[in-house]
């Protein structure tokens, strides 16, 4: 059998944890079997923007079981496959995006088989919260800062000027919450955002955020997944349908489909030291523990 010359088919987006598949790929990769489906519901962490962890989930063959011990992405060209780190941009004419479940060495699981992959509902539920609440979180936080700006600068779907968007330098999703880190360099006072005493506000500022969190929350906005087609790297909107808009985000991860299902969120706020630049962190968390 030769390498995939289609994206691998993902049914994550819909939020669907089971799926059946074909192997089309079994091959060693470093301490692992890497296996490459044509169909999978397991969220594989990104080559390029990891924010999402990997699903936890299993792998069946016939009446055998294997865990899944990570999923990443894996691309080829035709001629070389390369799995985790993936030489050329995502949609690259004449590449085949896939993702590969990484298994132990030693799992019995050969191309051709026909095999059933199954994420686990509770990890993937928890990150689901912890990427619907990061994508809230920061809609609140560009609105708290908006005041901040001294200069016309992209906005957001509701009107704020987009700081989370300009400003972003990583994001972590973890079980029902993030971390969001954001340069306060030259170019983003260039473009006109004051960052003067922002450290001494950092209580303020979170619960600015908190009290609109608390307000899109009470109203239950509804969220969904939009996208143009079911392949690994067709491209897929976060929409979240708040009171006076609805916000729109590119994103390639899991979701809950409310923001009712967040239960309470709050952020807390640090600055740190980058090598002389300043990283304002924020830190969401949701659900009971918030
Ligand atoms: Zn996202």
């Amino acid at each position: 059998m030769g390498l995939p010359d289609t994206d691998t088919i993902v049914t994550y987006p819909a939020g669907d944890l089971r799926a059946e598949g074909r192997v089309l790929v079994a091959s060693p990769h470093g301490d692992h079997l890497a296996v490459i489906t044509d169909r999978t519901s397991i969220h594989p962490v990104d080559a390029a923007w990891p924010d999402q962890p990997a699903d936890a989930g299993v792998l069946r063959a016939g009446a055998r079981e294997y865990a899944i011990r990570d999923a990443v992405v894996a691309a080829t060209d035709g001629d070389d496959l390369h799995i985790g780190s993936v030489p050329v941009r995502p949609g690259t004419e004449g590449w085949s995006f896939l993702v590969a479940h990484l298994l132990d060495a030693d799992a019995e699981v050969g191309e051709g088989d026909e095999v059933e992959l199954e994420a686990d509902a509770a990890t993937r539920r928890a990150l689901s919260i912890g990427h619907t609440a990061c994508h809230a979180a920061s809609l609140a936080l560009n609105r708290a800062l908006a005041d901040r700006w001294s200069k016309a600068a992209r906005e957001d779907a509701l009107g704020s000027p987009d700081f989370d968007g300009i400003a972003i330098a990583s994001s972590r999703i973890e079980p029902s919450g993030s971390v969001d880190r954001y340069r306060l360099n030259k170019s983003l006072r260039r473009a006109g955002f004051d960052a003067a005493g922002l450290a001494d506000g950092l209580d303020r500022l979170a619960a600015s955020v908190d009290s609109t969190l608390a307000e899109w929350i009470a109203d239950d906005a509804k969220v969904r997944i939009e996208r143009v087609g079911e392949d690994l790297t067709d491209r897929r909107t976060w929409v979240c349908e708040l009171p006076h808009a609805s916000a729109r985000i590119p994103c390639g991860g899991t979701h809950v489909a409310s923001l009712g299902e967040l239960g309470t969120v709050g952020v807390s706020f640090a600055v740190e030291d980058d090598g002389g630049t300043p990283v304002l962190v924020m830190t969401t968390r949701a659900g009971a523990s918030a």
